[in-house]
Formats: C-alpha cells, structure tokens, sequence
C-alpha cells in the first residue's frame, strides 16, 4: 500500500505529541492491584518498560501503569498506550495494538486506522502521531516495545524483547 510522505505541518504537530508525552507521561506507575505484569526490553536503543494492568473477571482493563527508562519515543508510546486503554476491553486494546502495529510499520495511514476502528478515532488520531517512525527501523521497535509488553502481560508471559522487525 501507498503512504503519501508527511508533510512538515503534520511532521511537526507529531513531534509535539510526541515530546508532551515524552515529558509528562501519563499514567507513568506501576499498578498495585494488577493481575498482570510484564517488562520489554528493546536492547536497539536501550528502552526498557514495565507494563501493569488490572484486568476485570468481564475482562476489562480497569487500570494499566508503565514504568520505563529509554527515549522519548518509547516513553510518548507507553503513556498514550495507557491513556488510550484505560476502561478498554482486553478484545478493544488487542484491536489497537494491531492498528498501532500497522501504523508504526507504515501499513496503513492515519486515516485507514480510524476506519478500522471507528470507536477509537480519538485515540487513534494521537497514537498516529507514532506513524512517524516508519522511515527507521529502530525507532518502530521504541514505538511498539509498550504494546508488545502489554500484549505479553494480558498473555501472561512477563517478559519480551523486540526482536522483530
Ligand atoms: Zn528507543
């Protein structure tokens, strides 16, 4: 598939979600009720993230918290990751982090993931904001190392490294 380059409004509109992010994360401690707990380790750059969430018996994320040391992508990632799931299905936030997947690997465009998934525009308008990474192959493993972690934490595994591509 076609993705047309960005330009440099939408360039720079991204950079400062990104580094709002990068400096206040949001929801940046970990859980103490969680049922689940996982860390992810990108060993490219360095990032390294641990992610907690207390997921429901109707299997809700009630709460997800990160706590993590690496670069501002990476951080920007978690935080929008928490935000963006908090009160979500386990169904909805796996649903995102296929659609963030697609997005940081340059698959689909912002546009193409709100249609994917329409409940989540709001969400979905912020984390393309990641998209931007597609051009570098390092940078889409700090986009999706938090996403990877969670994904690790609702499969009950407690640790991965991205060694994907
Ligand atoms: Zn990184």
């Amino acid at each position: 598939m076609n993705v047309a380059p960005l330009n440099d409004d939408l360039r720079s509109l991204y950079q400062e979600v990104i580094l709002d992010h990068a400096k206040h994360p949001r929801n940046a401690r970990l859980v103490e009720q969680h049922t689940c707990k996982a860390q992810g380790n990108n060993p490219m750059c360095g990032d390294r993230v641990t992610v907690t969430a207390q997921v429901s018996d109707d299997g809700r994320l009630q709460d997800v918290g990160f706590e993590g040391k690496g670069c501002a992508i990476s951080i920007a990632s978690a935080s929008m990751m928490t935000e963006a799931l908090n009160g979500q299905t386990v169904a909805a936030a796996r649903q995102l982090f296929d659609t963030v997947h697609d997005l940081c690997t340059g698959k689909i465009d912002a546009e193409a993931a709100k249609a994917k998934i329409p409940d989540a525009s709001d969400s979905v308008d912020k984390l393309a904001s990641l998209s931007g990474v597609r051009q570098f192959p390092v940078r889409v493993k700090c986009a999706t190392l938090p996403w990877h972690a969670l994904m690790s934490c609702l499969d009950g595994k407690g640790q991965m490294t991205t060694t994907e591509k």
